[in-house]
């Protein structure tokens, strides 16, 4: 057998290797997903090679990791039976950086940014993390299959040098002993190591082994720590409803399973697997600002973080699942996921999935779509504007109710109101309040009830957000019927009589509007009423009523822009009017209008004594 050797790290390596052990203080318990996830690694490379190569199988022993802690001499161990290195693998994988890229990064390198423990997220060098623990690492290995037990150890304290020499070792695969530095004594502890592998490696396929920790004493016996099953590498067609079913609970404690669920593996330049649920009801911190989508992150089996923006867009954060790729090094961090390529083509992806099965669902599963709408509809309407690339799709998504239905029920789409529109019909029509009942009562309503016109009933507080930002649907826009004027409606003869109308009250328009001078920006003869007097309406270009009502109530500064009343020439209140314009009746008409559109009147009481007058005659 050959005698010690001592050799120096390369240079990178020893840069490396200070990085770890002066940066990454903030996130000391990663070094047991690095050795855990390598464990693994040589486990699948075991198996993966013993297919083609008999020689390496010397049992039939199931594959395991095992962890022990040794109180008393102070030392951590994993120990795995995955397919082991020889002396010339270790020098090679262990004591040099192989990664061209890697060398260059470390290179470029300044002094300042050296300190910036993020960067270290941009090399795959787990093992070297072993060192924010330990003190001296010992690894001993033997490759499977050596009938000569040839085995090797080799030790380091982490600064420049290691030692390495040969030594017979009876089992193949390899241990990894840490020697725990005084200050992180914490981490010689069962509890705390099986909190460790259940945060980060649960769903590594081989079983962890740790001794339980028993009342009785010396009981010696070894449990499995992980869930040693990763639900999302199994095959779909093996799997039913009910699996998902019980795995979506385990995943996210609800007592009920999801509506639906996407499950995609995806090989080629990129590998993933993708499992994403969509709940049956909405989490009840969906409006909390900033709140962290349901997405879990996952490279080869190993949890890495809870996703957030870079998994799925805000307006999808009710998507419960985990995205498991290949193509992700261990130590990614968040600030590397946001540039990341590879990120941004899963998230992609993920997005086209989802939406075109709420498609699906939304043609084939009606009742279904109803539920995830009625859960999920307002989040869904915020995608339109957080994700114009997929406007069209989301668009599609969108339900609302609208005056040809009689309920508050959402579950009219856009196309369906293209398919019933008048011929020549260049708007779609929407009016907004702040409930169901005000929209659907709103004096607006009264011309196109009249004309037989559908118009789309919104009372969501995020509409008025959703119709200011929304543009076209097709060749339609959304047209608010309380902002602006609806000359398009009116037919040749409905303009001629418009004009005679204006003459006939040119009288009563000054006056009126002599006495509303300080509420109103303009009086004018409407073409929208049928039954009510009077109604307000708001410049095309101005926010109108119950979106400045909405403002208010959170607080913001809106400029005061006055709005404009208009009065129903054929209400006999209004012709009344014509014989003389009574500054009582004016000022009744416009805190009608206030009120009809959900809004409140500056003086009540004076109201009151108004109206007592009036019905006094
Ligand atoms: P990475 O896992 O990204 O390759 P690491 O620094 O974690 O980087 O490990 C470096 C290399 O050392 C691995 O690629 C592997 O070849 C070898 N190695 C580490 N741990 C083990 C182990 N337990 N069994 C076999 N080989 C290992
Ligand atoms: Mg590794």
């Amino acid at each position: 057998m050959s005698q010690k050797q001592t050799h120096e790290f390369q240079t990178e390596v020893s840069q490396l290797l200070d990085l770890m052990i002066h940066s990454l203080y903030s996130n000391k318990e990663i070094f047991l997903r690095e050795l855990v996830s390598n464990a693994s690694d040589a486990i699948d490379k075991l198996k993966f090679e013993s297919l083609s190569n008999d020689s390496l199988i010397e049992t039939k022993e199931e594959p395991f990791i095992q962890i022990d802690i040794d109180k008393d001499a102070g030392t951590i161990s994993i120990k795995d039976n995955g397919i082991g290195m020889t002396h010339d693998e270790i020098m090679e994988n262990i004591g040099t950086i192989a990664n061209s890229g890697t060398k260059k990064y470390l290179e470029s390198l300044d002094k300042n940014q050296t300190q910036d423990s993020n960067l270290i997220g941009q090399f795959g060098v787990g093992f070297y993390s072993a060192f924010i623990v330990a003190n001296t690492v010992t690894l001993l290995s033997r490759k499977a299959g050596d009938k000569k037990k040839n085995g090797t150890k080799w030790v380091s304290k982490g600064k420049g040098n290691y030692s390495i020499e040969a030594i017979e070792l009876k089992d193949y695969g390899t241990t990894i002993i840490l020697d725990v530095k005084k200050a992180e004594n914490e981490f010689l502890d069962n509890y705390r190591l099986g909190g460790i592998v259940s945060k980060y490696s649960d769903h590594i396929t081989v079983p962890i082994k740790m001794i339980k920790v028993s009342e009785e004493a010396n009981i010696n016996e070894y449990e499995t720590i992980n869930q040693a099953n990763a639900f999302w590498m199994q095959d779909k067609k093996e799997l039913v409803q009910f699996d998902y079913d019980d795995f979506y609970k385990s995943l996210t404690y609800d007592f009920d399973g999801p509506l639906t669920q996407i499950h995609n593996r995806v090989e080629g330049k990129l590998e993933y697997t993708s499992l994403l649920f969509i709940p049956k009801k909405a989490p009840f911190d969906m409006w909390e600002p900033k709140r962290k989508s349901g997405v879990k992150l996952y490279a080869k089996r190993v949890f890495i973080m809870e996703g957030n923006e870079e998994l799925l867009p805000q307006y999808l954060r009710f998507i419960k699942g985990i995205i498991d790729t290949a193509d992700l090094s261990l130590n990614v961090s968040r600030e590397i996921l946001q540039g990341s390529k590879v990120v941004d083509t899963i998230k992609k992806a993920s997005v086209k999935r989802i939406l075109s099965e709420l498609d699906k669902m939304s043609k084939n599963k009606p009742e279904d779509y109803a539920t995830f709408w009625k859960e999920f509809g307002m989040v869904i309407k915020e995608g339109v504007v957080e994700d114009f690339a997929n406007k069209d799709k989301i668009s599609n998504l969108l339900r609302f109710t609208s005056t040809s239905a009689d309920s508050s029920d959402q579950t009219i789409s856009l196309q369906d109101y293209i398919g019933r529109m008048k011929e020549g019909q260049k708007n779609i029509y929407y009016v907004t309040a702040d409930t169901y009942a005000a929209a659907k009562g709103s004096p607006h309503l009264e011309i196109f009830k009249q004309k037989d016109i559908e118009v789309l009933l919104l009372s969501d507080r995020v509409d008025e957000w959703l119709v200011a930002n929304f543009g076209d649907f097709q060749e339609f826009s959304l047209k608010s019927i309380a902002k602006g004027n609806l000359e398009d409606l009116d037919s040749k003869e409905d303009k001629k009589k418009k004009e005679k109308t204006v003459k006939d009250f040119e009288g009563v328009i000054t006056k009126a509007q002599e006495i509303l001078s300080n509420q109103v920006k303009e009086v004018k003869v409407s073409s929208r009423l049928s039954e009510s007097p009077s109604c307000l309406v708001a410049d095309e270009n101005e926010l109108g009523g119950n979106m400045e009502r909405i403002m208010k109530s959170l607080g913001q500064d809106i400029p005061d822009t006055k709005p404009i009343l208009e009065i129903n020439p054929d209400h006999p209140l209004v012709i009344k009017l014509k014989t003389k314009v009574d500054e009582n009746l004016v000022k009744v008409l416009f805190d009608q209008a206030v009120l009809s559109e959900g809004g409140q009147i500056k003086e009540p009481a004076e109201f009151v004594k108004r109206m007592n007058k009036l019905m006094l005659g």
